[in-house]
């Protein structure tokens, strides 16, 4: 898999107090990356290091392909904190502003307007823009350069409910539709699943656990699990691919069959017995993301 961003060990060190402490992450290139951790976690810091706007303490990280060449970030855009905009400026004369000031000669400025959904935005003034269009705005003065990657710290913080939606579908289009790479740090759980492809949870300045959403929706989809004696699995295997051809089955071990679906236990357990196979045990597995998470901040084990 190609990573435009994997960070090996990282570390950051304030005084005597440790804010990150050997974060090794891999961003997949065309994800949207979702750093979950609660306030204080580190994930600020750790976007900080990314964007050169702290360093390390100790750790190494490869960007777009390349280890300590600052040019990269040429490539990159980040909203990291409050969106730095002239309050007093229209949209289009923030971004106007800002091209100047970063020295990128021309770009379509009412195209990333419209990207961001601040295309109607006419002569209103920054200051008279909402939280969302603030964020927006930020994100819009971010993606100035055509960035492959866009780093992105708690975008939709404070936002309401329709901000939100906004910014998702605005986030997943850019990704869809110019392929950027998105890294995205939220302490909102619902909002990031919606969103994120890949997660990393971040607690206490360690790194958790990092998996992709697939692995995601394999622990938390409802499951059936099913346990037959060794000499039956074959059988076993064979009816249930035959009674339910488009349910996923996963073996365990040598006795047990997983099901991806929640499918009637008492159906599933009549049917194989009349076909001959003994049933040993059988259970549901009901799961939800919410739960995973929170089991993982609470009982996480740093990797
Ligand atoms: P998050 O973004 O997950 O909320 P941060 O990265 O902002 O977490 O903070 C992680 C920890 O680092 C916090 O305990 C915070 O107080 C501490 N911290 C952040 N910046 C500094 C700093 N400049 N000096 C000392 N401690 C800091």
């Amino acid at each position: 898999m190609e990573y435009i961003l994997q960070t090996d060990n990282l570390s950051k060190v304030y005084g005597t107090k440790t804010v990150l402490n050997h974060v090794s992450i891999h961003v997949p290139k065309g994800s949207i990356y979702g750093l979950v951790g609660k306030n204080g976690a580190g994930k600020t810091t750790l976007m900080r290091i990314i964007c050169g706007l702290t360093q390390q303490s100790s750790g190494n990280y490869t960007l777009l392909g390349k280890s300590n060449d600052i040019t990269v970030r040429n490539n990159m855009g980040m909203l990291i904190e409050k969106p730095g905009i002239y309050e007093h400026m229209t949209a289009m004369e923030n971004l106007r502003y800002f091209s100047l000031l970063f020295g990128i000669p021309f770009h379509d400025h009412q195209k990333i307007l419209k990207t961001v959904g601040l295309q109607n935005a006419g002569k209103k003034k920054a200051r008279q823009f909402s939280l969302g269009m603030k964020q927006r705005l930020g994100i819009a003065i971010s993606l100035l350069g055509n960035p492959d990657f866009l780093i992105l710290d708690e975008p939709i913080n404070g936002l309401d409910p329709e901000g939100v939606y906004e910014m998702r579908k605005m986030l997943e289009s850019l990704n869809q539709q110019y392929g950027t790479t998105i890294m995205i740090a939220s302490h909102i759980l619902s909002e990031l699943y919606k969103l994120a492809t890949d997660y990393a949870i971040i607690d206490g300045c360690c790194l958790i656990d990092e998996f992709s959403k697939e692995t995601l929706e394999n622990a938390c989809s409802s499951s059936v699990q099913v346990s037959v004696e060794e000499k039956w699995m074959q059988k076993a295997k064979d009816l249930i691919a035959s009674r339910y051809p488009d349910v996923r089955c996963e073996v365990f071990g040598s006795h047990s069959l997983r099901l991806h679906e929640k499918i009637d236990l008492a159906d599933l357990n009549q049917f194989l017995v009349e076909n001959g196979v003994r049933v040993c045990g059988l259970g549901a597995n009901d799961e939800n993301i919410e739960k995973f998470f929170v089991e993982k901040l609470s009982g996480g084990q740093a990797v």
